[in-house]
């Protein structure tokens, strides 16, 4: 089994919330749950609700893994980019799934509220910046997001994304009012409670050695019981090892680090001044204020368990790149958990084989997305709903094992890389952009005073004459958003994103990949 290392000290209120049960008994259920993270707690909620006998199994305890170790953003959507969405299943589909993304994402907000999970501290708005000058580009996004998507999303032009967070680094930003964030490891010991009330066994320290999932009534074997189920749901995620090995090599394991700095006084608010969650377009960055004057940030990853004290320094000089104004800063927590990363960056969510489900996969952003599966497996299993198969073409593909874990390290650094590059390259333009523009107003003032006319300014001779370009009534309506660009630079080139680069690499698909598509056994 691969080691993860929480790293973090849990406070005495989340010791106080687990009432570890270990199961040593034999046990018959209607579902029977491997995993306690977020996606295998909310299907348990959900089909307890529902009526159905429900026993989540859990190898450590609840939350013990990314689910107990996250930043608490929730936003609409999947790790895969909208664009790279609809270029591989169509606008049809992809609106369907996106609005199964949304009601993902409304399914924890009515969740998480103080009633229910007390402390939950549901703040609102996030905003998503780019570490490039890429304002054309948004605009169009901005459109499909709200026109064809209905998800209420601002355009923030530079001058006011460098107002609310004080750094060069940062270009045009696309801001989601509706996005929230909550406190992530209070939420999963709040399902948790919320499923046990309405009537599911969760046990602890009971790891699920093997899974016979032929015949009506499925056997499951732990070290010291076994259990017989209708259904099996897999929210094991990259852990969930012996039981189905084929199924946890389809995911790439990626640890992800995160610190909260020590309380950084006044200083921050005037660096910092948004309160809801910041992520950058590259998925490199990811941080928020908490505890009104500290800074919760995710960054460093590897594709191997390490602890996450050993990161503390980088994500340190991480703050300090991008915000040189706050100065130094101490970190003094440190958490992380392992993400389970697909090769198409979707989910993997259904029907394995008659009565065995699969909901894992969720990477980066796994709120709303294990929320989405919680709610689709629960309903499909005890209603009949079928909308799991809009996630049929995304098959179980087989990540490359140990040697995916070195290719995917490598395409992470390559993909960090490129973006540091094509950030330092914006950045220069912008500079350069700066001083050809102080250049033509101290000429046009030598020429007022000189009584001269202004000289015209033509194109280099070695770059082709721009054509002018033609708007559109809409990009006409957008081009408030629009930064000037001087005539004769092309805007810089958008660097491919990292997910994208490991979806390039085709690996052999083993026989689990069809067994999906037709809905047959392992
Ligand atoms: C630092 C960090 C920050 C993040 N921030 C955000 C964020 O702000 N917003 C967001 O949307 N997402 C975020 N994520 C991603 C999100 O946390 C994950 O996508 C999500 O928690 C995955 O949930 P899960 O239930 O699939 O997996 P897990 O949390 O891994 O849960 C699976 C559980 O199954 C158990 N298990 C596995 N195998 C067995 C077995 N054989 N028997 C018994 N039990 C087993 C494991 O012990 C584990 O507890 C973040 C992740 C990290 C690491």
């Amino acid at each position: 089994m691969i080691e993860t290392f929480t790293g973090t000290t849990e406070g005495p209120d989340a010791a106080a919330l687990r009432e570890r049960a270990r199961l040593c008994f034999d046990l018959d259920v209607d579902i029977c749950i491997v995993g306690a993270g977020l996606a295998g707690l909310t299907v348990a909620l959900e089909a307890s609700r529902m009526g159905a006998s429900v026993a989540v199994l859990e190898g450590r305890h609840v939350g013990w893994n990314a689910s107990g170790h996250q930043l608490g953003t929730v936003m609409p959507g999947f790790g895969l980019p909208i664009g790279e969405l609809i270029e591989r299943i169509g606008f049809e589909d992809t609106k369907e799934l996106w609005d199964l993304s949304k009601e993902g994402a409304a399914y924890v907000r009515a969740n998480a509220m103080e009633e229910h999970i007390p402390g939950i501290a549901l703040s609102e708005g996030a905003l998503e910046v780019s570490n490039v000058d890429v304002g054309d580009q948004l605009i169009s996004r901005l459109q499909m997001l709200s026109e064809d998507f209905e998800t209420e999303v601002e355009g923030w032009q530079i001058d006011r994304v460098r107002s609310e967070l004080r750094t060069d680094r940062y270009f045009h930003g696309v801001y989601y009012p509706k996005a929230f964030q909550i406190d992530g490891r209070k939420y999963v010991h709040g399902l948790a409670a919320m499923a046990r009330r309405a009537g599911a066994r969760i046990f602890e320290d009971t790891p699920v050695v093997s899974i016979d999932p032929s015949g009506i009534r499925k056997r499951i074997v732990t070290p010291s019981a076994r259990l017989r189920a209708s259904h099996i749901v897999l929210a094991g995620n990259v852990h969930l090892g012996a039981p189905l090995r084929r199924l946890s090599e389809t995911l790439l394991p990626v640890w992800r680090y995160a610190g909260v700095t020590a309380p950084l006084g006044e200083r921050l608010a005037e660096i910092v001044a948004f309160r809801g969650s910041v992520s950058d377009t590259d998925g490199i960055d990811h941080f928020r204020i908490v505890d009104g004057d500290r800074l919760m940030w995710a960054s460093p990853e590897t594709t191997w368990a390490a602890r996450p004290q050993r990161f503390a320094g980088a994500i340190a000089s991480r703050i300090r790149t991008i915000f040189p104004k706050l100065g130094r800063v101490e970190i003094s927590d440190t958490f992380g958990g392992a993400i389970g990363q697909t090769v198409h960056g979707m989910p993997q969510i259904g029907q394995l084989r008659k009565g065995l489900w699969v909901a894992s996969g969720f990477g980066r952003q796994g709120l709303n997305t294990s929320a989405m599966a919680g709610q689709l497996v629960a309903r499909s299993i005890l209603w009949g709903d079928e909308r799991w198969r809009l996630f049929s073409p995304f098959e179980l593909v087989w990540a490359g094992g140990a040697t995916g874990r070195v290719a995917g390290y490598v395409v992470g650094l390559w993909g960090r890389g490129s973006a540091a590059a094509a950030g330092a390259l914006a950045r220069h333009r912008e500079r350069a952009r700066i001083q050809e523009r102080v250049r033509e107003a101290r000429l046009a003032e030598a020429n007022r005073q000189g009584g001269t006319r202004p000289a015209v300014r033509r194109p280099p001779p070695d770059r082709p004459r721009p054509a002018v370009p033609r708007q559109s009534p809409q990009s006409q309506q957008a081009s408030s958003y629009r930064e000037p660009v001087p005539a004769h630079e092309e805007p810089p080139q958008a660097p491919r994103e990292p997910a994208q680069a490991f979806a390039a690499h085709s690996y052999p698909e083993p026989p689990l990949a069809a067994a999906h598509r037709e809905g047959e056994g392992p």
